[in-house]
């Protein structure tokens, strides 16, 4: 018999922020900044209300565990040497326990309440499938220019 099939959910992301690399020589040296664009990307089943992740929920959480903390701001703030690749890990440590996350949110009284309706329909079954195989965090894809990306699957 065929398993549930696994499905892959990505949301973009936007942000500035400013970096200067530590280990480099050259014009990465210096203080400057970029327009970031990240994917994150979310694996799970399908659920029975037919999603594997709503997209709201999603957007929330990267938003405030993420997003927040890295618009606008200086990495080297908080990141020793803020390559692509060390930013990608950091947000990677932020995202990785998605499952957990995710059930948080559906206690978190801050959801919107149509989302609320959602996720309590199907609480019993987004509460198993959370706690067994569940819904975990696929991969992060950050671009740091239109041209360079890195790809991080923890
Ligand atoms: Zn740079």
């Amino acid at each position: 018999m065929k398993n549930r099939s696994n499905m892959l959910v990505t949301k973009e992301f936007k942000f500035s922020a400013a970096h200067f690399l530590t280990q480099y020589h050259g014009q990465c040296e210096y203080l400057h900044g970029h327009n970031y664009r990240l994917q994150v990307t979310i694996q799970g089943p399908k659920f029975k209300n037919g999603m594997v992740v709503d997209f709201g929920i999603l957007k929330k959480v990267v938003k405030e565990k993420v997003i927040d903390k890295l618009d606008h701001k200086n990495l080297n703030d908080f990141l020793k040497n803020p390559s692509a690749e060390n930013i990608a890990v950091w947000i990677w440590g932020k995202l990785k326990d998605f499952g957990n996350l995710l059930k948080q949110e559906q206690s978190d009284p801050n959801v919107p309440e149509d989302l609320k309706k959602i996720i309590n329909n199907d609480s019993s079954t987004i509460k198993k499938e959370v706690n067994s195989e569940g819904i975990k965090l696929y991969e992060i894809k950050l671009w740091e220019t239109d041209e360079n990306c890195i790809i991080y699957r923890g």
